[in-house]
């Protein structure tokens, strides 16, 4: 399949529709999702096209995964949080929604499900979040 780059990460990235923003470097970006299923729930995406996993080079996997890592314990230290669950999905049939490469990143609480996919969140709790996430990144 190929890449459409009018795909919404796409668009995020051109800066052509707002995000919130926590992390940046040369070849990622680390944005908080608009329907968190957890306080804090991140996404971290290359900045170069690639759909999914199935079609990423070896070089945006690592310095996507690197990101991960490092959002990883940022999340944790946040949000005191005990654990950390990254999720990722390829294709509509493994789960996916938008088609550019992404990570989830979810802090998480011993005993503390999920909350279920498509709530939209409230944009004044997930700039407060973001905020935070920033800070434990010093
Ligand atoms: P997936 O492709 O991993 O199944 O789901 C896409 C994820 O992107 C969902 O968690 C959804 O909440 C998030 N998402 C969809 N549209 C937007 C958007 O416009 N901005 C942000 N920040 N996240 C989005």
């Amino acid at each position: 399949m190929a890449y459409d780059p009018d795909n919404i990460f796409a668009k995020i990235l051109r800066g052509e529709i707002p995000s919130t923003r926590v992390y940046e470097d040369d070849d990622t970006l680390a944005f908080m999702d608009i329907m968190p299923r957890a306080d804090g729930h991140l996404l971290v995406i290359p900045k170069t096209p690639c759909r999914n996993l199935l079609d990423a080079s070896p070089t945006q996997l690592s310095a996507v995964m690197a990101t991960v890592q490092k959002l990883g314990h940022a999340v944790m230290a946040a949000f005191g949080a005990e654990g950390v669950t990254i999720q990722q999905f390829n294709e509509a049939a493994g789960g996916q929604e938008v088609f550019h490469l992404h990570f989830h990143v979810l802090p998480r609480h011993e005993g503390v499900r999920l909350r279920p996919p498509g709530q939209m969140g409230d944009m004044a709790a997930i700039a407060e979040q973001a905020e935070k996430i920033r800070a434990a990144l010093g």
